[in-house]
C-alpha cells in the first residue's frame, strides 16, 4: 500500500504541488526578511552591543576604578589596574581592558557601575582580524563612548524609569 501510494504521489507530482502551494501562500504576504545591511531591524534602547566608557560633559572620565564591573563579570573578561592620578591624586584606572572574545554580553558590568561609566552601545558591526583586535583598551572604549555619547545618553534617559 505504501509503495502504491508513493507511486501515485510521484506520478501526480503531489509533493511538488504541496511545495508550490506553500510558496504561493506566502508570495503576497508581508515580508519578514530584511535586506541587510541596507535595512536593519529595530533596536531596543537596552541593546547590548560593543562596550563604551563614558565621560562627563566637562570631559572628565566617569570611571572611579571601583572594580565592581570586574568583580561581577561572570566571564572574567574585564581587567582593571588602578592608582592615584598624578595631577589631583584621584583614583583612576591605569589599565581597563575588556576581552570581547570572553564577553557574553550579559550586561552585568553596566548594571553594577555606580557612575554609568561602562555601558553597552547599540554598535554590533565590528570585527577583529586577530584575537588581540577584540581586546578593547581604555582608550578604545573611551573613543567609542565619545563617538556614541548622544545615543547612549538618549537610550539611558528613555530607559531611566525602568531602572
Ligand atoms: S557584558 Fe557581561 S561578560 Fe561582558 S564584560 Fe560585561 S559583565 Fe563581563
Ligand atoms: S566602569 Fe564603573 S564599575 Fe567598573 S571600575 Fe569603573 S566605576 Fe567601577
Amino acid at each position: 500500500m505504501n509503495a502504491l501510494s508513493r507511486f501515485f504521489k510521484s506520478l501526480f507530482l503531489l509533493e511538488l504541488l504541496k511545495g508550490l502551494r506553500l510558496t504561493g501562500r506566502y508570495l503576497l504576504d508581508r515580508k519578514v526578511t530584511i535586506i541587510y545591511p541596507e535595512e536593519k531591524t529595530p533596536q531596543s534602547p537596552r541593546f547590548r552591543g560593543l562596550h563604551a566608557q563614558r565621560r562627563y560633559p566637562n570631559g572628565e572620565e566617569r570611571c572611579i576604578a571601583c572594580k565592581l564591573c570586574e568583580a561581577i563579570c561572570p566571564a572574567m573578561a574585564i581587567t582593571i589596574e588602578a592608582g592615584p592620578r598624578e595631577d589631583d591624586g584621584s583614583r583612576r584606572t591605569t589599565r581597563y581592558e575588556i576581552d570581547l572574545t570572553k564577553c557574553i554580553f550579559c550586561g552585568f558590568c553596566e548594571e553594577s557601575c555606580p557612575v554609568d561609566a561602562i555601558v553597552e552601545t547599540r554598535v554590533f558591526e565590528y570585527f577583529g582580524e586577530k584575537r588581540s583586535d577584540l581586546v578593547k583598551s581604555k582608550q578604545d572604549l573611551l573613543a567609542v563612548g565619545e563617538q556614541h555619547e548622544a545615543q547612549i545618553a538618549a537610550d539611558r534617559a528613555q530607559d531611566a524609569p525602568y531602572r
